[in-house]
């Protein structure tokens, strides 16, 4: 089922796609505020939501998640890492306002875009309260 040689970043390509698609507009790996060094797949710097795409491997997945049994010590060291820092940016974002939606890459595409879009919705109602909305982008650029 799972190819290999694909990139891990394809769950989060076909999530892009769609949400360009429906029309919403995100910026791609934005520095977390604090920590340059990580970034956030699928930023959405006006609702301040951020999307992490996360693989099921390397961040632990409840359903997918499993210790190889080869140095299943250091792996257990090193995947414990991964979701305290995980944990890290997740309280870094939250500090500076953002919302964090953590997705799994082994959510269907239409599931993962489901999530973004209502988690939108409740960020953009916030959003109104602070400022005005701005003018909707004309999707039409026939002439
Ligand atoms: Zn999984």
């Amino acid at each position: 089922m799972v190819d290999q040689r694909s990139r891990d970043t394809t769950p989060e390509l076909l999530l892009r796609r769609a949400l360009h698609a429906a029309g919403y507009r995100y910026r791609v790996n934005l520095k977390v505020p604090g920590a340059p060094r990580r970034t956030i797949d699928i930023a959405f710097p006006r609702q301040r939501l951020a999307v992490m795409v996360d693989g099921c491997f390397w961040h632990g997945c409840p359903e997918h998640g499993h210790i190889p049994k080869h140095n299943s010590e250091w792996w257990s060291n090193k995947l414990a890492h991964n979701l305290a820092r995980d944990g890290d940016t997740t309280a870094l974002l939250e500090a500076a306002g953002w919302t964090v939606l953590r997705v799994w890459e082994h959510e269907a595409p239409e599931d993962a875009f489901a999530h973004v879009a209502s988690a939108l919705a409740r960020a953009g109602r916030t959003a109104t309260n602070r400022a005005e909305v701005p003018p909707r982008a004309n999707p039409s650029h026939s002439p």
